[in-house]
């Protein structure tokens, strides 16, 4: 293997790490640069075995989307609808968001994952009581609920810090916070796809204060659209930065970018190669940061299942029910069985384990 990877120029890199040693960004710009996607694999699936084995992870989950009305515009996103009345905008009622873990409340679900547009005129009480009515109904699920942007609009609309946001939510059940909003953090990108959602210092202070107040969260990257290798890597690295602080983070995810039904839909969408490639380089840079997870919504199911040899460990879950990622043209199933799952796991030669949100082991299949 050495020679094929000092073929591939990534001899130092795989010494750097066997000298437990941190990638840089120009390390990480190798990762991407250097020709031999297995070469990169290999390394990504080296620390991925270190860290877990076999082991992939998967939870029992649904997600719930409340509402797709949003005042931001930003380019990928083909789920927000810019005011209640537009075709297609939509806002559940709180009995009809109730309703969909009321309906589900017979299965062994351990998490409900929820994000929503930025809604202009909802008052407060309906997100606090969203979270109040969940636990009244399962009272033992795990609410993963509001990204940092959410965060920041809430404080900003109803007049509170963004701590305070989190301290109510967290009275009303909030028990940690997805990691969806990051897309890039490089300002020169997210100024040109994402310009009036909050900015990427302050999506990390709300989780470096939702750290602090005892709660877990996991950190997103948007990639395959307009930004470089180095600014994926800076990404990467500005996570690892606050993770060193805080230790918080979960699990790095990336996401890829779907064209379809956006204003960004001449761009190709991200190739198979590509994901693998960056699964396996956040691996690599991310080294703090347990767990590297592919929502196999966004990859496909057959690159989520090959990339967990390229550094992947999770898989998300369930799902069920998706809308961000179908209305951006993903011809994914909206849910999966969890003994799907652990069908495909196994078939790609590794050992499915349910895990809940915090990665307790709910069912280890040997
Ligand atoms: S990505 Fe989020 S903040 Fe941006 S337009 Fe879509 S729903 Fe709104």
């Amino acid at each position: 293997m050495r020679s094929r990877l000092a073929a591939a120029g990534l001899l130092n890199v795989a010494d750097k790490l066997d000298a437990g040693l941190r990638l840089d960004l120009a390390d990480g710009v190798r990762l991407f640069d250097a020709p031999d996607l297995l070469g990169v694999g290999w390394l990504a699936n080296r620390e991925r075995e270190k860290r877990h084995g076999a082991k992939t992870f998967y939870n029992y989950n649904i997600r719930l989307e409340a509402t797709n009305v949003c005042v931001a515009s930003c380019l990928f996103c083909a789920f927000a609808r810019l005011k209640p009345g537009d075709e297609g905008a939509y806002t559940m009622s709180l009995e009809q968001a109730w309703d969909k873990l009321r309906r589900r409340a017979h299965q062994p679900l351990t998490e409900i994952h929820v994000v929503n547009g930025l809604h202009p005129d909802l008052p407060w009480g309906y997100y606090t009581e969203l979270l109040r009515g969940f636990k009244r109904i399962r009272p033992d699920i795990h609410l993963k609920c509001f990204t940092a942007v959410e965060i920041a609009f809430f404080a900003d609309l109803y007049g509170k810090t963004d701590e305070q946001v989190l301290l109510e939510l967290m009275d009303a059940g909030l028990d940690s916070l997805p990691g969806g909003g990051a897309e890039i953090f490089a300002e020169r990108v997210r100024r040109k796809i994402a310009h009036d959602k909050c900015g990427s210092d302050r999506y990390l202070e709300i989780h470096r204060t939702a750290h602090r107040l005892g709660m877990r969260s996991n950190v997103t990257m948007l990639y395959g659209h307009i930004e470089t290798a180095e600014e994926r890597v800076d990404h990467m690295l500005r996570a690892r930065a606050l993770q060193d602080e805080t230790r918080g983070f979960q699990a790095f995810i990336p996401l890829a970018f779907h064209p379809d039904n956006n204003q960004m839909r001449k761009l190709p969408a991200p190739t198979s190669s590509d994901t693998l490639r960056v699964h396996a380089v956040a691996r690599l840079v991310c080294d703090n940061i347990p767990h590297i997870k592919a929502f196999w919504i966004a990859t496909g199911i057959e690159v989520a299942q090959t990339s967990l040899w390229f550094g992947v460990d999770d898989l998300d879950g369930t799902v069920q029910e998706e809308k961000i990622y179908h209305m951006a043209g993903a011809q994914t199933p909206e849910s999966m069985t969890t003994r799907e799952i652990e069908r495909l796991v196994r078939a790609a030669g590794r050992e499915p384990v349910e895990r809940d949100t915090l990665y307790n082991v709910v069912h280890a299949h040997a």
